[in-house]
């Protein structure tokens, strides 16, 4: 579904990733971990092809990204991404910033976008907040939403940059649970930049560890604690 095969991205002259060999198959959940600046941003950017890579491949669902051929648009389509910071329409309510990309990309009609809406606002905890504007919101009801707005566009994998990292701490929980779920119950195949190790331990199925750019250990998730 996803797959890196020697690909290295630079910035100028600053080698962010380097010779990156990566398959990620449908169902998967992986976590990514590593200091700050060791490249996980980058590489989920990469994969949404948010940035470019410099040399090698990157395939999502065996279409090459860097293929001149490739619509880039159409493959995004298939990609969700959650972010540190929700961004939420401040001035649409929690129904309409779910709707809007439904309607205006996958051309659904208002009806039917609402009623994908609300359902997925049920499963994310939110239905009682569909007419709420984000303001009135707290951060975690904000992510749950900014969540249920990326899961709108049905797309096959959801890619988190640490979700829960701008929450206070009594957040965080409410978060995980509604990506917890998602994996479990809904079997999305994730790739997830997170701090958050009791997720990990309990959601993922492989732990990939970065640094300087680097993939030092990519280990399913019970060989990853056993070898500290
Ligand atoms: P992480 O997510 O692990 O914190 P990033 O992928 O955000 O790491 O960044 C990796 C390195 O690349 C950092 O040193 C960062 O400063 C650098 N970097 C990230 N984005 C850019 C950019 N657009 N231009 C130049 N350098 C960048
Ligand atoms: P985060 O850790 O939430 O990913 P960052 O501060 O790493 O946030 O990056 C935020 C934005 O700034 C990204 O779009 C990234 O490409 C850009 N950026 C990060 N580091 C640099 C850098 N050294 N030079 C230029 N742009 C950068």
């Amino acid at each position: 579904m996803i797959e890196f095969k020697n690909v290295e991205k630079y910035y100028g002259d600053f080698h962010a990733l380097k010779n990156i060999n990566l398959t990620i198959t449908k169902g998967e959940v992986v976590v990514v971990i590593g200091p700050s600046g060791s490249g996980k941003s980058t590489m989920l950017r990469c994969i949404n092809a948010l940035e470019e890579i410099s040399t090698g491949h990157l395939l999502i669902n065996n279409i090459d990204l860097a293929s001149k051929d490739t619509n880039l648009n159409h493959v995004r389509k298939n990609l969700g991404m959650v972010f540190q910071h929700f961004n939420l329409y401040p001035h649409r309510t929690v129904l309409d910033n779910i709707t809007l990309a439904p309607m205006k990309v996958l051309k659904k009609s208002k009806a039917e976008a609402e009623a994908k809406a609300e359902e997925l606002l049920e499963k994310v905890g939110m239905l009682d907040k569909k007419d709420a504007y984000p303001s009135q919101l707290s951060g975690g009801q904000q992510q749950r939403i900014a969540i249920a707005r990326s899961l709108a566009m049905e797309p096959d994998v959801m890619l988190f940059d640490e979700p829960t990292s701008a929450l206070d701490p009594e957040m965080v929980g409410e978060v995980l649970e509604v990506m917890k779920n998602l994996a479990k119950e809904e079997g999305m195949t994730m790739v997830v930049v997170t701090h958050e190790m009791g997720f990990a331990r309990e959601v993922a199925n492989r732990v990939i560890f970065m640094a300087e750019g680097e993939i030092l250990e990519d280990a399913e998730t019970e060989m990853f604690y056993e070898n500290p």
